[in-house]
């Protein structure tokens, strides 16, 4: 596509969307369904700096291997992907976990062992498995389970999910099963990680039912009550397009293609509302200015920012020093993931889980290694199984100072020693996330809330994406349509 200066027909609405991750693609899927309640007819433009929209999400295939480089599937009892996909034509697509291998594994003394059984992130639904593991030590039990006598804490806005964790059930608890299970979802150092801004439904209960014990085996009492009464889920807890993620990405690509344009490997590098156009534009009339190189400028009447916040607050530096100071300050971490493809026999572990989530006081090279086709049926030919190994995160950025060659090595050598992988790997990649997962750190909510009013304060600008209220695919789906639900609202009003 090429790009232009381009003269604003007055006639039309013109709206773009900057950024086509899956924030960006939703936020513009959602003008599109929405375009019928504006008077005028809407022009939609996405400006997506890759060579292809997704963002940090990618399914590739490779013969008979199904390699998502990035997400691989999403939680269902947030709505928005599951009614997306609905709207998409797409929810026959859908696919739950393979029953066989529920489970997941933590790395203990070099050793995986199994999770227990009913441990929801940060407490036991059941008691028996937690009494039984080996994951903990008598003492370490015997401290958790004081939880279910101890008071409520100190009520405070936020905590970090260390300090609330070692202060509920100990310090052995937080370090070797919340830590690696909780801190691997978002890469993140624990001691740094809001709570309230992860995991608020424990900062609920502890407000509410004041043992986080008590009140899960009460929810896991009522959840099995449901299940015999037939209101089970219809979904297992993850869910995936049965063609991975680019499922989603792709079909949100081909709706939008009918009715927008969509401008892929274009990077906007310059934002500037309407007061701050200069004079000078060769617009027919004041708007939104997005500059995509040199003269290369066009007119919208409202955008969608839905990039990274560090990009976004590049873009608004010019014009409002206090919204980019408050995006820039919302830290990134980076990460690879190192996918290899393996002959089953040449491993020696029955791999009969999903996962296995590694404790920072293990001190390996790496953080996790997802069992992506035990996960999912179809990701890896007969007789071999298909591996994605997560390296860096917040607490090791200096591994990804190496190589792709030397990081598949090092996987390699991590994956002999913690899974007996006794041959190099068939097929290996390696997919970079240069400053693409957000810290959620204590106090994010309260910069969230004053970014939100800072924006608003912005008529015709919308911010979305992972970085304000999760990073998670429904999350992103969520800001993305809320965006644009707001600008279309706005644009009703005026
Ligand atoms: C390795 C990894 C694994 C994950 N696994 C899961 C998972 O299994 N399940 C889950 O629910 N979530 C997972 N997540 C989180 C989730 O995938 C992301 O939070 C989500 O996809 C982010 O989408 P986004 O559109 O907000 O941002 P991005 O995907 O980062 O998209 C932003 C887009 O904006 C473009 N862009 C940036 N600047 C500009 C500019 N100036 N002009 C034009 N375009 C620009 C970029 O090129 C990019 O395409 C994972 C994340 C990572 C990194």
């Amino acid at each position: 596509m090429p790009q232009h200066s381009s003269q604003t027909n007055s006639s039309r609405l013109r709206l773009a969307v900057i950024g086509g991750g899956l924030t960006g693609l939703s936020a513009a899927h959602r003008l599109m369904e929405l375009a019928g309640s504006l008077p005028v007819a809407p022009e939609i433009v996405l400006f997506d700096s890759s060579s292809q929209p997704g963002g940090v999400t990618g399914t590739v295939r490779q013969d008979d291997w199904l390699i998502e480089t990035g997400a691989d599937s999403f939680i269902t009892n947030k709505p928005w992907a599951v009614n997306l996909c609905r709207r998409l034509g797409i929810e026959d697509r859908l696919i739950a976990t393979d029953d066989r291998f529920r489970r997941s594994l933590v790395l203990r003394n070099g050793r995986p062992l199994a999770v227990p059984e009913g441990f929801m992130l940060m407490a036991p639904a059941r008691v028996g498995p937690i009494l039984r593991t080996r994951i903990l030590s008598p003492w370490g039990k015997l401290r958790m389970g004081l939880e279910y006598l101890l008071p409520r804490g100190r009520q405070t806005d936020d905590e970090s999910l260390a300090s609330f964790v070692r202060r509920r059930f100990g310090r052995e608890l937080f370090e070797r099963l919340v830590q690696p299970l909780v801190g691997g979802i978002y890469t993140a150092d624990p001691e740094l990680l809001s709570l309230r801004a992860t995991l608020p439904r424990f900062l609920e209960m502890e407000r509410d039912q004041r043992s986080l014990i008590r009140a899960t085996l009460k929810q896991a009492a009522t959840s099995r009550a449901n299940e015999h009464a037939g209101s089970g889920a219809r979904y297992g807890l993850f869910a995936t397009p049965a063609g991975g993620i680019s499922e989603i990405t792709g079909t949100l690509t081909d709706r939008l293609r009918d009715v927008a344009t969509i401008r892929s490997g274009v990077t906007v590098t310059a934002l500037r509302p309407p007061a701050a156009a200069p004079e000078t534009a060769r617009e027919s009339r004041s708007g939104w200015q997005i500059e995509t190189g040199p003269g290369e400028i066009e007119s919208f009447d409202a955008v969608v920012l839905a990039i990274p916040a560090w990009r976004a607050a590049e873009l608004v530096n010019a014009w409002s020093a206090e919204l980019a100071d408050q995006l820039s300050q919302i830290p990134y971490a980076s990460s690879a993931v190192v996918v290899s493809g393996h002959r089953l026999e040449d491993i020696g572990h029955p791999l009969d889980a999903f996962g296995l989530v590694i404790p920072a006081i293990e001190q390996r090279k790496v953080l996790a290694v997802s069992f992506a086709s035990r996960k999912f049926p179809g990701r890896a030919p007969d007789g071999h199984v298909l591996l994605r190994t997560f390296v860096g995160g917040a607490l090791q950025p200096e591994l990804l100072e190496r190589n792709d060659q030397e990081l598949i090595e090092l996987v390699q050598s991590e994956l002999r020693e913690l899974l007996g992988v006794s041959a190099p790997p068939v097929l290996a990649r390696v997919a970079r996330y240069n400053r693409a997962m957000p810290q959620y750190h204590v106090g994010h909510l309260a910069r969230v809330d004053q970014i939100d009013a800072l924006a608003a304060g912005i008529p015709g600008l919308e911010l979305a994406g992972n970085a304000y209220r999760g990073v998670g695919i429904p999350d992103c789906i969520h800001s993305g349509e809320q965006a644009a639900e707001r600008l279309v609202a706005g644009l009703r009003e005026t």
